[in-house]
């Protein structure tokens, strides 16, 4: 089900069979649910110049729209090119809005670049492992980008703390990340609903990064079947390094699930259709005599190049040679739905199946009898059923496809009594549910003809147990509708609110006011790198700028007011860059602490540690033997960084040697700790929550303390704190402290706030 738009004509009240007026039940107990995809579900017409709403027959809006309709939440996506000028424009998007639909606007350029550019010809092909007609083209990512933020925007704007946001498929694969930025506490599930090519394929994509750091902005990613998702865990940690296991990931100190939840049908509707809609009867009545009593194949597809269609031909061809006895006894029925028409390769395509049917029909057609019939049109959805329902054999031969809804739907309008092979890629998302059909190698024309004559000459009872065993696979669709499924693992999974703390407020910005101003003692612990100023590419470039040197200066002469900013970096480069400030300075993680009157002072008393070189060189040798590894020696500690290097390679070289480390010192003064991908070794006791507490004890007791940080060295801060203490995360990882901020220039604003700094060293 990659493309979401579908072209048959689904009667709109088979849509309107909802839990209206019922909460849907796939709703999380709070909140509403926000369902956010590149269209929205509906298709507007304008009757006398009055916009009307119909829902549409894609397949993600057949399957969402009960959920939708029976809930309280939102749908946000583009609402297609609005036709009519500004007035028409307007009265449309007053009727979405009616309809809870909150339409996100593109321009034409935009819709060139984003959807039929990045969307449908960058990712669409590599994502089904057609890299080679991958274009990679920096505007059309930029403006992938762009849309994906004016998503975001609409969401930021729309959504309530408690809701709980689903995002759709390959068009809007940086959204959950940006979302996360923006609401952190979020509940945030994402889907893909093509496959997830092997890592091996997928990094060919300049963007790969941003692209697997914008899934991962989610709680829960999910796929259709589970090598799509292997093969995303496995990119997302040969990429980017990430831990993980069998269903998780860690991001920045957060879990993703993943999971798989392969999308079913509504088989009630097709399996009615096919037996009750007046047109399909009349259908099947006439079939029989059109086909002249001939078995009928079917072949239903969107006339994409990942349907493999002239590959289907192909095998049908090598049928008709090799088993000449079926001249004039089987029909091929090709429906391919036309898409993406003005693509040049879907074009091509066109051309080359149009060649293959005339040659077909050439080398073994007879005045009555033409072997392939093809149409290239859509057909209504009556019709559709009936030739499910009256077809010996489905060919569903798709190279590669995500789930692929035709083979399900071929079954869904047979009985348990009835008739009807199923051959089916084993490249097809479906595949995995679908076990009982012949399953064959698409790329291979001698198994496909090969199936095609077992289908024909199966025996009657394998037929029926083979069929039996597939209906009910597809009918559990009925049971359990996919999104209730999706939203319920989302609602299990540890709630983004748990482990984020909420921004700051107007309301804790001015309890934060109130506390300062009546404290008698006033202290202030500031991280540097990443909480004062912005991360530098290069950590030389993180010079303090004058603005900063300004505002510390100011703060550290205010009466009652005392400074301590807290590093992780070498002695010399905090003294040569804040030295001169009337402020305390900590650095190496709370090696040397420096009070304005006193000088350097080295916690640990002078003494370098001895087991520091033995240490070192155990460090070495396995950076010698991993290559991407690399060691930093530290005055008093040592870090093996191995964030470049294989990742299996360097996880089992990480476990060697902290065994190896905890034999040597089995009652040490050392500490190992393991990080993210480095192990750094250090003297126990020693840390920033350590020297924050030192120099906190060596001064009288402060009635206001705020301590601020942005990554894991400075959560030891936050652990150590009494409650009363204001502790502040800057930026959107989690974190224990007690509340965050999005970036160091939020931080600087605050602190402007609290010293009452005047204007002229603002900001
Ligand atoms: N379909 C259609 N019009 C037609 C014939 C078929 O819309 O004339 C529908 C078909 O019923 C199926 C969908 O198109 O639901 C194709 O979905 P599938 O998952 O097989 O492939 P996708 O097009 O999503 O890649």
């Amino acid at each position: 089900m990659g493309e979401v738009r579908r072209i048959v004509a689904v009667p709109p009240e088979a849509l309107a069979v909802d839990t209206a007026g019922h909460p849907a039940r796939g709703a999380p107990e709070r909140g509403r649910v926000i369902l956010v995809s590149n269209r929205l579900p509906v298709t507007i017409l304008l009757r006398a110049g009055a916009p009307e709403i119909q829902p549409s027959s894609g397949g993600l809006a057949v399957a969402l729209w009960p959920l939708h309709r029976g809930g309280d939440g939102l749908w946000v996506g583009w609402p297609g090119e609005l036709t009519g000028g500004k007035a028409s424009e307007r009265a449309i998007i007053s009727k979405l809005r009616s309809e809870r639909l909150a339409p996100v606007i593109l321009d034409s350029r935009l819709v060139n670049d984003f959807y039929h550019g990045f969307s449908n010809s960058t990712l669409w092909p590599l994502l089904h492992y057609f890299s080679h007609l991958a274009v990679l083209d920096r505007t059309w990512w930029e403006s992938y980008r762009r849309v994906n933020e004016m998503f975001a925007d609409v969401i930021e704007k729309l959504a309530r703390p408690d809701d709980t946001i689903w995002i759709h498929d390959y068009h809007l694969m940086l959204l959950p990340g940006m979302v996360r930025e923006r609401l952190p506490g979020t509940r945030i599930g994402f889907f893909l609903h093509t496959p997830f090519p092997s890592a091996e394929i997928f990094r060919i994509l300049p963007w790969r990064r941003e692209v697997l750091h914008g899934m991962l902005g989610a709680d829960l990613v999910g796929f259709h079947v589970y090598d799509y998702l292997r093969h995303f865990r496995v990119a997302a940690m040969r990429v980017l390094g990430l831990e993980g296991e069998a269903d998780r990931l860690i991001m920045d100190g957060r879990v993703v699930r993943l999971g798989a939840f392969p999308v079913g049908i509504e088989a009630s509707r097709y399996w009615r259709t096919a037996t009750q809609d007046p047109e399909a009867l009349a259908r099947l009545e006439s079939l029989p005599g059109e086909l002249k009593g001939r078995q009928l194949i079917l072949g239903v597809d969107r006339m994409d190049y990942t349907k493999g269609i002239p590959e289907r031909l192909a095998g049908y061809e090598r049928f008709l040679e090799r088993f000449p006895r079926y001249h004039g006894r089987v029909e091929l029925i090709q429906v391919g739905v036309p898409t993406r028409t003005h693509v040049t390769h879907y074009r091509i395509l066109r051309q080359r199946v149009e060649e293959i049917v005339g040659r077909i029909n050439g080398r073994f057609g007879t005045p009555d009898w033409t072997p392939v019939k093809y149409i290239f049109r859509p057909i209504s959805f009556g019709r559709l059923c009936a030739l499910y329902r009256y077809a010996s054999i489905a060919l569903v031969t798709p190279l590669r496809d995500g789930m692929n809804l035709v083979a399900k739907e071929y079954i869904a309008c047979k009985d348990h009594d009835g008739d009807g092979v199923l051959i089916l890629s084993e490249f097809a998302g479906a595949a995995a549910e679908l076990g009982e059909a012949l399953l064959v190698n698409p790329f291979d024309p001698e198994e496909v003809a090969g199936a095609i004559q077992h289908a024909l000459t199966m025996p009657v009872a394998e037929r029926k147990v083979r069929l039996n065993s597939l209906l009910v696979r597809v009918w559990q669709g009925d049971a359990r509708p996919w999104g209730d499924t999706f939203l319920g693992a989302l609602a299990a999974c540890e709630s983004g609110a748990d482990i984020y703390p909420p921004r700051l407020g107007e309301r804790e910005r001015d309890e934060m006011l109130v506390a300062w101003k009546k404290a008698a003692g006033r202290a202030l612990v500031l991280d540097y790198d990443g909480t004062l100023r912005a991360i530098a590419p290069r950590p030389d470039l993180a010079r303090p700028d004058r603005p900063l040197q300004q505002l510390l200066r100011y703060l550290g002469k205010l009466p009652g007011v005392e400074v301590l900013v807290a590093s992780g970096r070498d002695r010399e480069t905090v003294d040569r860059w804040l030295g001169a400030l009337p402020i305390a300075l900590a650095a190496e993680h709370g090696r040397w602490l420096r009070d304005p009157e006193r000088g350097w002072e080295d916690m640990l008393g002078g003494q370098s540690p001895i087991w520091l070189a033995r240490v070192t060189e155990i460090l070495e040798q396995a950076a010698a033997v991993t290559p991407g590894s690399f060691v930093e020696p530290k005055s008093a500690s040592v870090a093996w960084h191995y964030r470049g290097a294989d990742f299996e390679q360097a996880d089992l070289r990480g476990r060697e040697l902290e065994e190896r480390l905890g034999e040597l010192w089995e009652d040490p003064p050392l500490e190992v700790v393991h990080g993210k991908k480095v192990i750094e070794v250090r003297v126990q006791g020693v840390s920033k929550a350590s020297v924050l507490l030192t120099w906190l004890a060596r001064r009288p007791p402060v009635g206001f303390l705020l301590v601020a940080g942005d990554d894991q060295t400075d959560e030891e801060m936050f652990e150590r704190l009494p409650p009363s203490a204001w502790s502040m995360h800057v930026g959107s990882k989690s974190s224990r402290a007690r509340l965050s901020l999005p970036d160091p220039a939020a931080l600087r604003n605050l602190l402007h706030l609290l010293g009452e700094v005047p204007v002229e060293v603002g900001p």
